[in-house]
C-alpha cells in the first residue's frame, strides 16, 4: 500500500480549520518539508479544506466530474491524494448550478479529499469552435447543443465557486506553442488582466484557493513579466501554463529552468498538464510541486500500460501467453491479480475490465514514481534518481527496448 495513504484522505476538517484560522483565514498552507541540495526539487505538503496531499503530487484527471472507470476507493488504494475536474465540460454539462445543488464536486465524485478545478481556459481555446476572443472573454460554440457560450474571468470565478473545488484556477489565455510573438504578448496582457478580474470576483476566498497562471510561450522575458506582475497581485499558489503544448522537451525545461525562480518559494507551484515521467522528474528538479495529465488514464483505456522497463502495449500478440502481470514487483491491484495473457483477452473481447485494470495500473505507475521522488528528496538522493532510475528517460516518441514508443495524447476529450 501507499505509504502516504493514512493522511490523504483524512478529511481534517479539524487541522485544516485549525491553519486556516490561527493565520490569515487562507484556504491553503503550503509547508516546505525539505528541499534538495543540488536541484530545485522540494517536499512539501499541501493543507486545504478537504485534508492534505502530498508534494511533488500528480493529480489524476476526471474530466467529467470522475475519473474513467476508476472508483474512488481505487484511486486511493493507487496512492491518489487529490483529483482533478475540467470547468469547461462541466459548466457545458450538467452545468455549474445543477452540482452545487448535488452538493458540490466533492459529493459528486464522492472523492473527500482536495479537488482542483481549472479555469476552462485551456480547453476553451484548445479544443473549443471559437467564435470571438476579445480582451473581455472568449465566446464559443457549445459541442454538446451548439449554444453559443460566454466565458470570462467573472464566469470562470462564478462556476468554479459552484463547483466548489479546494483550489481554483485563474482564467487565462493559452496560445499554442507556434503561435506568432504578438500572440503570446497578447495573451499575456489578457492573462494579467483577467487574473486581477478573476481575484476580484471571487466569492469563496476564505474556502477556495486560487492559483495564478503564467504564460508567456518560450519567450523568458515575458513570462518573468508575466509572473512579476501575478505574483504582485499575491495568489494562494501559481502556475506555469502554455508548456507541453509542442514546444519540446528542451524549451520545456529551459523556460522552468528561468521561470520558476521568478515565484515565491512559500507558495506551491504547479505544471499543468505535464506530463510523460521524463517531463514530471525534470520538472521536480526546476521546483514544480503539482502535476496533472490525462496520460495514464487515456493510454490505459487504450491498452498501453507505463513501466519502468518503458512501454507495454497489451494488445501486442506477444503477451498471449503471458502469465506474468504487466510489471513485476508492482503492487497494484491488475498486477497482484492479473496477467498480461488475461488483460490482452479482455481488449480483444471488448470487456470494460481491461480498460478499468490497466487504467488502474497507470495511475498506480505515476503514484509509485511521485512517492519514489518524494523519498529520494527526503533521503537527498533526488539527484541520484534523476540520473540512474530508469522512468527518468520515460517520455514522449523515446523508443523503448522491447516495445513500442508511448502514446501521444492526441485525443481531446481526456
Ligand atoms: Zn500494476
Amino acid at each position: 500500500m501507499p505509504d502516504q495513504l493514512p493522511n490523504s484522505q483524512t478529511p481534517a476538517p479539524a487541522g485544516a480549520a485549525a491553519l486556516s484560522s490561527g493565520s490569515s483565514a487562507k484556504p491553503l498552507q503550503f509547508q516546505q518539508l525539505q528541499s534538495c541540495a543540488n536541484t530545485s526539487a522540494r517536499l512539501g505538503r499541501v493543507t486545504t479544506p478537504h485534508g492534505s496531499f502530498d508534494t511533488p503530487a500528480f493529480m489524476p484527471v476526471g474530466t467529467q466530474g470522475t475519473v474513467k472507470g476508476i472508483l474512488p476507493d481505487q484511486l486511493r488504494a493507487a496512492g491518489a491524494q487529490i483529483l482533478l475536474a475540467n470547468t469547461y465540460h462541466l459548466m457545458l454539462r450538467p452545468g455549474s448550478a445543477v452540482i452545487a445543488q448535488l452538493g458540490d464536486l466533492h459529493r459528486v465524485m464522492a472523492w473527500e479529499g482536495p479537488i482542483l478545478t481549472d479555469s476552462g481556459g485551456f480547453q476553451v481555446f484548445s479544443l473549443a469552435d471559437l467564435n470571438r476572443i476579445t480582451d473581455s472573454g472568449v465566446i464559443f460554440k457549445s459541442h454538446i447543443d451548439g449554444s453559443m457560450v460566454t466565458l470570462d474571468a467573472a464566469k470562470s470565478m462564478a462556476v468554479q465557486n459552484e463547483l466548489g473545488a479546494d483550489i481554483i484556477m485563474a482564467f487565462d489565455q493559452c496560445p499554442s506553442a507556434d503561435a506568432p510573438p504578438e500572440m503570446h504578448r497578447t495573451a499575456v496582457d489578457r492573462t494579467i488582466r483577467w487574473a486581477e478580474e478573476c481575484l476580484q470576483s471571487h466569492q469563496r476566498p476564505r474556502e477556495q484557493a486560487l492559483f495564478g497562471i503564467v504564460q508567456g510561450g518560450t519567450d523568458a522575458q515575458l513570462r518573468a513579466e508575466c509572473a512579476a506582475k501575478l505574483v504582485a497581485m499575491d495568489f494562494d499558489g501559481y502556475a506555469m501554463g502554455g508548456l507541453a503544448v509542442g514546444e519540446g522537451f528542451d524549451a520545456m525545461q529551459r523556460m522552468l529552468a528561468e521561470g520558476v525562480g521568478h515565484l515565491p518559494s512559500d507558495k506551491p507551484r504547479y505544471l499543468m498538464g505535464v506530463g510523460y515521467p521524463r517531463d514530471i522528474a525534470m520538472a521536480v528538479a526546476s521546483g514544480i510541486d503539482m502535476f496533472d495529465c490525462v496520460l495514464p488514464t487515456r493510454n490505459g483505456r487504450n491498452g498501453h500500460a507505463f513501466t519502468a522497463d518503458g512501454p507495454v502495449r497489451l494488445r501486442n500478440s506477444v503477451h498471449q501467453r503471458e502469465t506474468g502481470p504487466i510489471e513485476a514487483g508492482c503492487d497494484c491491484y491488475a498486477c497482484r491479480n492479473y496477467s498480461r495473457g488475461a488483460l490482452r483477452h479482455f481488449f480483444f473481447a471488448g470487456e470494460m475490465l481491461g480498460p478499468i485494470l490497466v487504467s488502474v495500473h497507470n495511475i498506480r505507475f505515476y503514484q509509485r514514481l511521485m512517492a519514489d521522488i518524494r523519498r529520494v528528496i527526503g533521503d537527498g538522493q533526488f539527484e541520484t534518481f534523476l540520473r540512474e532510475d530508469p522512468r527518468c528517460r520515460l517520455g514522449s516518441g523515446v523508443p523503448m527496448a522491447g516495445e513500442e514508443t508511448i502514446a501521444a495524447a492526441d485525443t481531446v476529450d481526456d
